[in-house]
């Protein structure tokens, strides 16, 4: 009888024995009993789930925006907002989730609205900081479209601070990337934020472009 052939009907799934050692010594440092009923499978799972939440490292972004580029006469704003995210923070491997708002006004091409979140997954499944998440979701599009400009305003609350009571439980930290015209012409940003104000009565970002950044690596 092999008990895990039940547990994993997928054959194609791969699990990595190192990685399940490791996590398995993880367990014991933590004072736990790794053979205990409830934690006998929990390497497994453990590889499993950090396998998923770092996939964005091998995932194709040409690939995945491979045929959702299109050629139009549109120049006004499209803003693809509250889109939900979650990350890893890399200095404590713990998650920090949240909205992230993209906007950018085209310049002879559009990306399909849907491949727009998967952009944003792309970059939070990998350990990240909410600032380089931010930067590279808007110099992605940048660079796959030329677009007039381009923003992304993320608001991310941050487990490594709340968990541990660093920061008041209900704070979350605001970052934004500027490029282009959002960046040069101050009524273009305006626009945007307003526009985002509109539906989200807790965005309170009057004072962009400059991001508060997390800086809690210390501890
Ligand atoms: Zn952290």
């Amino acid at each position: 009888m092999a008990p895990e052939a039940v547990a994993t009907p997928n054959a194609a799934e791969t699990y990595n024995d190192r990685m399940q050692d490791l996590i398995q010594r993880l367990l014991v440092e933590l004072g736990e009993d790794p053979s205990r009923e409830g934690l006998v499978k929990t390497p497994r799972r453990v590889d499993k789930a950090l396998r998923f939440l770092t996939s964005g490292y091998s995932a194709d972004i040409d690939a995945m925006l491979n045929g959702a580029l299109f050629s139009v006469d549109y120049s006004e704003m499209v803003i693809v907002r509250d889109i939900d995210f979650y990350s890893m923070c890399e200095h404590h491997l713990l998650p920090f989730f949240g909205k992230c708002h993209v906007a950018y006004i085209p310049n002879g091409k559009v990306i399909g609205l849907s491949k727009i979140p998967r952009l944003v997954d792309i970059f939070a499944r990998r350990l990240q900081l909410q600032e380089r998440l931010t930067n590279q979701i808007a110099h992605t599009i940048l660079d796959k479209i030329q677009p007039l400009g381009v923003a992304v305003v993320c608001e991310g609350t941050h487990l490594c601070m709340a968990m541990r009571g660093v920061e008041k439980q209900n704070s979350y930290t605001i970052t934004s990337a500027m490029l282009g015209a959002f960046r040069d012409q101050a009524r273009t940003r305006m626009e945007f934020l307003e526009l985002l104000k509109l539906r989200s009565g807790s965005l309170s970002i009057t004072g962009l472009p400059l991001p508060q950044g997390s800086h809690h690596s210390d501890d």
